[in-house]
């Protein structure tokens, strides 16, 4: 082929995983190709994290006024808020494309050649990028690496009883709407379910929320979750747990259901938002042909994020779960110093997760559960957002923080928490579990007051039975 480009580091995917890659690669001087067939910054920035972050706060602004609007509890006096949908996408349209613009200005300061276009893999050296648009001169583009680093993400599941399509949609149609729908059905009460389906409550829409299993956010222990329970039934939010979709009504406007114990009905809804999971994307672009181990559609790495091919790496939510941006990033750094020669290994002591619901969740390392089924003896200091004056002050006092360690030496082993702005603290959960810290190390440092990280300190305190403030 004429148009044959020769690289060391050759990048399918510009996601979080990817991009950073890149970026980290560039700085370590290793000529670097990261091909990308829809947008830079991938599904984080595009249709994932970033937008999202931008509606929940959009709407969290929206029923704050209205609250206020409703009893000036605060002393605040407003008159019947209103929304500019369009102005609200539009701001939030604006974050991504400041995001994206940087990250592409980052890949341009370090090196990096971005080429626009769909890959597909010929054999573990030699990839083929097909132009973008028919205008372009047809040919695809080959591109010929030592090390090839796949980072092609992940996808929405679709019921295959209900593929997306019309009244059906999923997170991406869901964070770009013109309109909004009187009603809404949430099918999933996970991550994206309970985030998005708070934000068009909020917004004014009525939601349900359908669940197959018995509790929302079933990936947590039950203790944390019971706060965002009760928050969604105050809001108003239609929760039916250990629910079964059946289909779409016979006019498209509803869903059929099966309840527990009960009759099969039609849950009447105007928009159907299908959140079920998301899946590695690992079909469609010739993967199969390098013959990797795989465990289903993720393909399997080992601690260097080496695949079970020899100069084939795979990173971020191709991996599998837990399919979380942080991880992504975390994994690009990792595989891009190894080829610069270092030696490294992707063995984080916990990965933080965060539900930004309201109030929020975050978790880091082991819960008392995980460490009783791991067989070791910890014991726990939870500490209650009530009794913490920041959370007052911020008149959010529902929640709290919990620590998890060995009781033999008091190593921390994990972090569970709730409460409205609550995912600041996820850096120190991380930070202690990285670092080894004993309950003594979080005990004894000065946090900040009023703040609500006194929490953690307290938390650390109480289960060391020293509590200063419950
Ligand atoms: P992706 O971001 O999916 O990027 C993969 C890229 O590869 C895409 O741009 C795609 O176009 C490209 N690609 C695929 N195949 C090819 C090919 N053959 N040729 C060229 N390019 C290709 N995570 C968090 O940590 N925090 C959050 O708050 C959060 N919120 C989310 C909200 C929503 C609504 C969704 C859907 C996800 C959210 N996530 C969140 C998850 C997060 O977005 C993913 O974990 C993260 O984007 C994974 O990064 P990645 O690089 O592995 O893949
Ligand atoms: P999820 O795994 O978080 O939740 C899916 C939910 O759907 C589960 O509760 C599951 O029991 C339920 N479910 C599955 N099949 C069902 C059915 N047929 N009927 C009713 N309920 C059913 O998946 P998601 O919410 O689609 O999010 C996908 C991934 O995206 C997450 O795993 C996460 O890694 C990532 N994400 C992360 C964040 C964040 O970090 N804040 C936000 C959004 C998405």
């Amino acid at each position: 082929m004429s148009n044959t480009v020769n690289t060391t580091l050759l990048i399918i995917g510009g996601g979080p995983g990817g991009y950073v890659a890149a970026i980290r690669a560039g700085q370590l001087g290793i000529p670097t190709v990261l091909v990308e067939g829809a947008a830079l910054g991938g599904t984080c920035l595009n249709i994932g994290c970033i937008p999202s972050k931008a509606l929940i706060h959009v709407a969290e602004q929206f029923h704050a006024l209205q609250g206020h609007a409703a009893d000036a509890a605060l002393g605040i006096r407003v008159q019947a808020p209103e929304l500019d949908l369009a102005r609200s996408i539009a701001w939030k349209d604006g974050i991504v494309k400041r995001l994206t613009g940087g990250v592409a200005a980052l890949l341009k300061k370090h090196k990096v050649t971005v080429v626009r276009g769909w890959a597909r893999i010929v054999d573990g050296k030699t990839v083929d990028v097909d132009p973008l648009t028919r205008g372009q001169s047809g040919a695809p583009q080959r591109i010929l690496c030592e090390h090839l680093l796949l980072a092609t993400g992940s996808e929405p599941v679709a019921l295959p009883f209900m593929p997306f399509g019309g009244t059906v949609i999923s997170s991406t149609e869901a964070l770009a709407p013109q309109s909004l729908p009187e009603s809404l059905a949430v099918v999933g009460a996970g991550y994206i379910g309970l985030e998005l389906g708070t934000v068009y409550r909020k917004l004014g829409v009525r939601v349900e929320v359908i669940e197959a299993q018995d509790r929302i956010l079933p990936a947590y222990d039950a203790d944390l979750v019971k706060p965002v329970h009760s928050a969604l039934k105050s809001l108003g939010v239609g929760l039916h747990l250990q629910t079964q979709v059946l289909g779409l009504a016979e006019d498209g406007q509803g869903l059929r259901i099966q309840p527990p114990r009960s009759a099969e009905r039609v849950l009447p809804a105007q928009q159907i938002l299908v959140a079920v999971g998301r899946r590695p994307r690992s079909r469609g672009f010739g993967l199969s042909t390098l013959m990797l181990d795989m465990d289903g559609l993720a393909v399997r790495v080992d601690d260097r994020c080496h695949t079970s091919m020899s100069g084939v790496w795979a990173i971020g939510d191709l991996t599998g779960e837990p399919m979380l941006a942080h991880r992504a990033m975390a994994q690009g750094v990792c595989v891009a110093e190894q080829i610069a020669g270092q030696t490294r290994r992707f063995v984080p002591a916990a990965i933080p997760a965060v539900c930004f619901t309201d109030p929020e969740v975050v978790t880091a390392g082991l819960s008392p559960q995980q460490a009783a089924q791991a067989g070791i003896d910890a014991i726990e200091g939870v500490f209650p957002l009530a009794a913490n004056g920041r959370a007052m002050t911020l008149d959010s006092p529902e929640g709290f923080v919990r620590v998890v360690a060995r009781r033999d030496n008091h190593l921390i082993l994990g972090w569970q928490a709730t409460g409205r702005g609550i995912s600041e603290c996820a850096a120190a959960f991380g930070q202690s579990l990285e670092l080894n810290a004993c309950l003594e190390d979080v005990a004894h440092t000065i946090h900040a007051h009023p703040t609500q990280g006194e929490a953690i300190q307290e938390a650390a305190l109480r289960a060391l039975g020293e509590a200063l403030h419950v």
